[in-house]
């Protein structure tokens, strides 16, 4: 494979799980005052360097990509729901409420369904924060890659801002892949994917906002709106994370987002080292096997080689 696409690959696996470690002791803080941001990975609820559910349900979607040689949604709805009855330390509500009625015995339809009917406006960002797997295993297909991006939102998220937004992220990611700067891609996504009209305007405007004006909530626009700020305002991998992560409150899954994002721009080789050498994190959970960048690297790897252009979703149901 040519050697820019593997480093730019690789660099979305990485570029993710580093924000999601990186922004996990500032999740749910206040936004950092600038003179005291935080530049190093920190402990906090996890050890310093943990990786949390963002990359946990990320590596949930990859294994089942590569196992199915596609987007299979039982399958993946199956491994979420292990992933969930092992009592992960980080757990989204809406994921949570999803993944409870399916362990319960309905199925992924009626969970979502009977959840999003309790609140029809929740569109939460549990679907954005894990979608890069999808955008490695089609990179070489962009018809493939929405429809994975789209499909692997629906099983918890069905909202259409948060199908919408995982197709924009990921239809970015590939426009990065394949060469085109960040704000090439992100004018080319903006082309591409229709969003839904406040969905649209938020990413129109996202890099034009002031930090202050930022809430970076749980909200799928609101994460998207600040991946959007930090990368399109910056010119490397380190700054445009720590710009994201010290927004506070949802600071990890906005950090994995930007992550995503900035690894596919700058590559596997602009992260900082000593962040890719304090990353970690326990997969599957409970096992007792420690995953570090080195298995995230693999795992891009074979996630890149795993699905054949002529592959469908779902073809295996
Ligand atoms: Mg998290």
């Amino acid at each position: 494979m040519d050697p820019f696409i593997t480093d730019r690959l690789r660099g979305i696996a990485v570029g993710a799980a580093v924000g999601d470690a990186l922004g996990m002791p500032l999740e749910f803080g206040l936004a950092s005052p600038p003179n005291e941001y935080i530049r190093t990975m920190r402990p906090g609820r996890l050890p310093a360097g943990t990786f949390t559910d963002d990359t946990e349900m990320a590596l949930a979607l990859a294994e089942s990509l590569l196992a199915a040689k596609g987007l299979d949604k039982s399958d993946l709805v199956t491994r979420f729901t292990d992933w969930f009855r092992r009592k992960p330390a980080d757990v989204g509500i809406h994921t949570s409420s999803v993944l409870h009625r399916i362990s319960a015995g309905e199925t992924w339809e009626e969970a979502t369904s009977g959840v999003q009917s309790k609140d029809p406006n929740s569109a939460g960002n549990g679907s954005v924060m894990r979608c890069w797997p999808a955008a490695i295993a089609a990179w070489h297909n962009q018809k493939l890659l929405l429809e994975f991006s789209q499909m692997q939102s629906v099983v918890t998220h069905s909202h259409v801002e948060c199908t919408a937004g995982c197709a924009f992220v990921n239809d970015m990611l590939f426009h990065l892949v394949h060469g085109k700067t960040l704000y090439e891609a992100y004018d080319t996504a903006l082309l591409e994917v229709e969003l839904p009209q406040e969905l649209h305007q938020a990413v129109k405007l996202a890099p034009h906002r002031k930090r202050e004006e930022l809430r970076n909530t749980g909200w799928v626009r609101h994460t998207i709106e600040s991946a959007l700020w930090g990368v399109l305002n910056t010119y490397e991998f380190e700054e445009a994370l720590v710009q994201v992560i010290n927004l506070g409150a949802d600071a990890d899954t906005a950090g994995a987002v930007a992550g995503a994002l900035a690894g596919a721009a700058y590559g596997l080789d602009a992260i900082p080292s000593t962040w890719m050498k304090a990353l970690h994190g326990e997969w599957p959970l409970k096992s007792g096997k420690i995953w570090s960048s080195n298995e995230l690297i693999h795992l891009a790897d074979s996630l890149a080689g795993s699905c054949q252009t002529d592959a469908r979703a779902d073809l295996i149901q």
